[in-house]
């Protein structure tokens, strides 16, 4: 006679770590266009331009900063 001890087994809970696939970067084509707006008949610039180059060369906005792709001129934004 074979007696069968049973063993409680506790759950084994599988943890599933989900990978995140990276995330591919669209290059996005930007022409002049994206820097105007026009509002009635004004038109209205989106972008500040660079103190150092003077109007029409546009700044690039990078989240909390201004940059100037001509000269380099970074412009922080006011943060309160
Ligand atoms: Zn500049």
């Amino acid at each position: 006679m074979s007696e069968n001890t049973e063993k409680p087994v506790a759950p084994v809970e599988e943890k599933k770590g989900k990978k995140g696939k990276p995330e591919k970067k669209k290059k996005e084509e930007k022409g002049v266009y994206t820097l105007y707006k026009i509002e009635g008949d004004k038109l209205v610039r989106l972008r500040p331009t660079c103190d150092r180059c003077g109007p029409g060369y546009f700044m690039a906005d990078h989240g909390d900063r201004y940059t100037c792709g001509h000269c380099g001129f970074t412009r922080y934004k006011h943060a309160e």
